[in-house]
C-alpha cells in the first residue's frame, strides 16, 4: 500500500503560497537555544501570535468544522500544511515550535469534541481554533501516573460550582510568570463510587482563586513544566465536560489521542536521524568521514529504518483516523510504543557514534546547533502520556490478548 503524499498541481500551488506565508512569519536566522524547556515569555508569544495569523487564515484548526471555527479543510491540504510546518521547523526559525505547535493540541478537543455539550463546543472550540486560549493537559497526580484512576484530585458539587482540590505534577509548556487560559482537570465527583466510575472532567478557568503554580526544574522535558495546586477552586458547574462520574471516558478519548490515535504528518525530507547521517558524512574522524566506519554504518542504518517505521506508521495512522483505510484498535499504542522504545536507543546510538562529545551545550562546539545534546538528555524521557509498560499493555488488549499473556511473552 502506498501511503506517500503525490501533490497535484493545485495543491502544490497551495503549498507554494504556504511557503510565502512561512518565509514571510518565519525567523530569518536559526534560533540558538532548541531546548523547548528554555522557551521565554517573548519566544513564546511570538508563537502564539503567528498561530493567529494562520488562524485567520483557517489553518490553525484546518481539519475542525468551520461550524465551531475551524478551517474546514480537506485531508490532502493539511498534509501540505503539516509538511510545511515540519520543514521550517527542522530549520529552527519557526517561533510555532515554542509555542505549542500548528494545531490545537488533540489530547485537549479530543474529550471535548467527542464528550462537550453542543453549548460547550461552541464556547470553547473557537477559543482554541482561533488560538486565543492555551490549556494544561492536568491529569498526572503525585501519586497516580500510569494508574490515573487512582486520582486524589476531588470536585464536590455544591450548588452551582464544584469545589475542586487536589495537586498536578508534570503538566503544562507555558514559560514562567505566564499561565494557562485553563486546565484540563478530572477529579473524583463520587468518592464512594467504584474506580473509573468516580471521575468527571473538567475545564477550570486557569485565574481562578485557590490556583497556585509552581514552575518545576527537570532534567529535560517537551517544555516548561509545573505542578499545580487547586485549593478549594469554586469552579463553575458548566465547565464539567460530558456527564458527572463519566469522565474516564473522556480522560480515555484524551489518552487515545496522546497515543498517536490521531496519526501524524512528517516531513518527508529531513529528520534528526538524516542530518545526524548527513553530519557524519561530513565531519572526519582520524583523517576520515565518521560514517566510513563498518560500526558507525550499521549503527546509522538501525536508525534510518527505525526513523522511517515511525514516519511511515505516523502516516498510517492519519490515513485510518480520516477514515482512508480501516481503524485497527492497537495501532496508535503500537506508535507510542515504537516511539518510546527509539527515544532511548537513539540517545544511546548516539553516544556511541559521537561519544562525550554529545554531552556539550556550547554554542561553538555543540553538534547540529544542540539538537544531538538535547536529544541525548531527552532519551529517557520518554514516559511521557505513558510508559513503554503501559503502552504495551495497551497494545497487547488491541491485539486481544490478556496483560497476564503480554507478560508471559515478554518472559
Ligand atoms: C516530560 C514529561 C511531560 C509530561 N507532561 C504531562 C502533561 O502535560 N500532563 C500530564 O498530566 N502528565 C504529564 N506527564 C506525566 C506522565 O504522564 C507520567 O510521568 C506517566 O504517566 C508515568 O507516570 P509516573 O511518572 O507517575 O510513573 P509510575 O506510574 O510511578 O510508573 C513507574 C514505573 O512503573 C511502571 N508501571 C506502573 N504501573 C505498571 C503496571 N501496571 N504494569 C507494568 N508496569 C507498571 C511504569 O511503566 C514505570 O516504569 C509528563 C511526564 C514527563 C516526563
Amino acid at each position: 500500500m502506498d501511503f506517500e503524499i503525490h501533490y497535484t498541481e493545485e495543491q502544490e500551488k497551495f503549498r507554494k503560497e504556504v511557503s510565502a506565508f512561512i518565509e514571510e512569519n518565519a525567523y530569518k536566522e536559526p534560533v540558538e537555544d532548541i531546548d523547548p524547556m528554555r522557551v521565554t515569555p517573548e519566544m513564546w508569544n511570538k508563537g502564539r501570535e503567528i498561530q493567529r495569523k494562520l488562524a485567520a487564515k483557517g489553518w490553525f484548526a484546518a481539519g475542525y468544522s468551520k461550524e465551531y471555527g475551524g478551517g474546514g479543510m480537506d485531508r490532502e491540504h493539511r498534509a501540505v500544511l503539516a509538511e510545511e510546518f515540519g520543514r521550517i521547523r527542522l530549520e529552527h526559525r519557526w517561533p510555532i515550535g515554542h509555542a505549542g505547535g500548528t494545531e490545537p493540541d488533540r489530547i485537549h478537543t479530543s474529550g471535548l469534541m467527542s464528550f462537550g455539550t453542543e453549548e460547550q463546543k461552541r464556547r470553547f472550540a473557537p477559543k482554541l481554533f482561533s488560538a486565543e486560549w492555551y490549556g494544561f493537559q492536568a491529569f498526572t497526580e503525585p501519586d497516580a501516573g500510569t494508574d490515573e484512576a487512582s486520582m486524589k484530585s476531588t470536585a464536590i458539587r455544591d450548588g452551582d460550582v464544584y469545589i475542586v482540590n487536589g495537586t498536578k505534577v508534570f503538566v503544562g509548556h507555558i514559560p514562567p510568570p505566564l499561565r494557562p487560559d485553563y486546565l484540563y482537570w478530572p477529579a473524583v465527583t463520587d468518592p464512594t463510587a467504584p474506580r473509573h466510575q468516580n471521575i468527571s472532567a473538567f475545564w477550570i478557568p486557569g485565574d481562578l482563586p485557590g490556583i497556585t503554580y509552581t514552575h518545576l526544574d527537570l532534567i529535560a522535558a517537551e517544555g516548561p513544566k509545573w505542578e499545580v495546586i487547586c485549593e478549594d477552586v469554586r469552579c463553575s458547574a458548566d465547565c464539567l465536560i460530558g456527564e458527572e462520574n463519566k469522565g474516564w471516558l473522556v480522560t480515555q478519548a484524551t489518552l487515545a489521542a496522546e497515543h498517536g490515535g490521531g496519526g501524524v504528518i512528517v516531513t518527508r525530507g529531513s529528520s534528526l536521524t538524516t542530518r545526524v547521517i548527513d553530519y557524519c558524512k561530513k565531519t572526519l574522524r582520524n583523517g576520515k568521514p565518521i560514517s566510513k566506519d563498518p560500526v558507525v554504518q550499521d549503527t546509522l542504518v538501525q536508525l534510518y529504518i527505525e526513523d522511517k517505521v515511525s514516519r511511515l506508521w505516523g502516516v498510517r495512522n492519519f490515513a485510518m483516523a480520516e477514515g482512508q483505510i480501516p481503524r485497527v484498535r492497537y495501532t496508535g499504542t503500537q506508535t507510542a510504543l515504537h516511539s518510546r522504545r527509539h527515544a532511548p536507543a537513539l540517545g544511546k546510538a548516539l553516544m556511541d557514534i559521537l561519544g562525550p562529545h554529545c554531552l556539550i551545550d556550547d554554542p561553538e562546539l555543540r553538534i547540529l546547533m544542540g539538537t544531538v545534546e538535547h536529544q541525548v538528555r531527552l532519551a529517557d524521557v520518554n514516559h511521557i502520556g505513558g510508559t513503554c509498560e503501559t503502552q504495551q499493555i495497551m497494545m497487547s488488549r488491541g491485539l486481544g490478548l490478556g496483560r497476564g499473556t503480554a507478560a508471559a511473552a515478554r518472559r
